[in-house]
């Protein structure tokens, strides 16, 4: 019988937490943005950084996540993922730090400097920044 609902499952190593019943999920598949709906196929799909979001009948959850691995099956989304912030806890000064700590070494002529993980740095950042925007005011 077709399910109307998700079960959503968000683990992070640090937290674990139930979400439902919720109507979708959007994630940052490495491959591109995708949408789970109830009823979908199974599937699994490596998370890049990106906007978790939620959409519940009453309100819709943002979270910003460093990446990680989304799985569904029978109506169940599990979310394995680095990080997980609800968009309402996002700690803004200390994102706009990480953003100009990140900048500042890639702008550097340093070649001791790891370019990758500053260039990471600067996408979660820039992630959050954008993530917390999304919390109500
Ligand atoms: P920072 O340099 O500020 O630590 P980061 O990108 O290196 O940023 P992570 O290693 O991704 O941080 O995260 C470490 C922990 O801190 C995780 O639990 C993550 O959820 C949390 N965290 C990092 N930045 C923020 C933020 N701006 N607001 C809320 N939680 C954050």
């Amino acid at each position: 019988m077709a399910e109307k609902h998700l079960k959503i499952e968000l683990a992070t190593p640090d937290s674990k937490q139930s979400i439902e019943p919720a109507l979708s999920c959007s994630a940052p598949g490495v491959l591109g943005r995708f949408q789970i709906l109830p009823n979908h196929t199974a599937f699994i799909s490596e998370l890049a950084v990106g906007e978790i979001k939620i959409v519940l009948p009453e309100k819709t959850r943002y979270f910003a996540t460093s990446g990680g691995f989304l799985e569904v099956v029978d109506n169940k989304v599990l979310l394995l993922l680095e990080t997980a912030e609800p968009a309402e806890n996002i700690d803004v000064a200390r994102a706009n730090q990480a953003k100009e700590r990140a900048s500042e070494r890639l702008h550097s002529k340093n070649a001791s400097l790891d370019m990758l993980r500053a260039e990471a740095a600067l996408a979660r950042a820039l992630n959050r920044l954008k993530v917390a925007e999304r919390a109500s005011p």
